[in-house]
């Protein structure tokens, strides 16, 4: 893959404000992509490809990243970046919205990666549960949303998705199949582990 143009792709998101994974973030996913060595990761939230990039780099030969993003412009630029550093391949992005290309999808996948409208997160929780199998890691960022997520923060237009990030917290907490672990790493990362 080509390094250069990587860097050049995370630094034009960043100045357009584009919410790509933070790098300690990154570097806790890889370490357990390194772990898995996944043949198939569905990733929800495209944005521009940055982490579908970088997740590309720890894929198993022959292994691909499934990944879907709503905003026409930016599945196109991800398709652009995706040429660039050549792992085309490698990544097959879905455009349109993921509560109703999610249920078409009829995969297994052993890491699942949730990164798109929070309010949306405990639908994205039970759509990865039915794709997953034993082993599979169902990684999950911004589960704490600025912290509002552990305050008794209750305002505006925050209010659905502090509501539905904390009903995700509370899925795979009670989830006695899952194995979780929330770190506060970035904006909040749920790891949980199919058992
Ligand atoms: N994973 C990317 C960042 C994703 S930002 C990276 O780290 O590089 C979140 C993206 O999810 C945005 O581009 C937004 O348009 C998309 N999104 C939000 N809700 C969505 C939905 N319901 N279906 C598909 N994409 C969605
Ligand atoms: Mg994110």
């Amino acid at each position: 893959m080509n390094k250069q143009e990587l860097e050049k792709i995370k630094q034009q998101a960043l100045e357009d404000h584009i919410p790509i994974i933070m790098d300690d973030t990154l570097e806790v996913v890889a370490k357990i992509l390194q772990e898995v060595k996944p043949i198939r990761i569905l990733e929800i939230g495209t944005a521009v490809g940055y982490s579908a990039i970088c997740f590309s780099e720890y894929l198993k030969e022959d292994g691909r990243i499934d990944t879907i993003e709503r905003e026409e412009e930016r599945a196109k630029q991800a398709r652009e970046n995706i040429k660039k550093v050549e792992v085309e391949k490698k990544i097959q992005i879905y455009e349109g919205d993921a509560v109703e290309i999610l249920p078409t999808l009829q995969e297994s996948y052993d890491v699942i990666f949730i990164d798109a409208a929070k309010g949306k997160y405990p639908f994205f929780l039970e759509q990865a549960l039915r794709m997953s199998h034993q082993g599979t890691v169902i990684i999950a960022d911004n589960v704490l949303y600025k912290g509002y997520v552990m305050s008794d923060y209750n305002k505006h237009k925050q209010r659905t998705a502090v509501r539905n990030l904390r009903e995700y917290i509370a899925n795979i907490t009670n989830d006695t199949n899952l194995e979780t672990e929330i770190l506060e790493v970035g904006d909040g990362l749920a790891i949980s582990k199919v058992n």
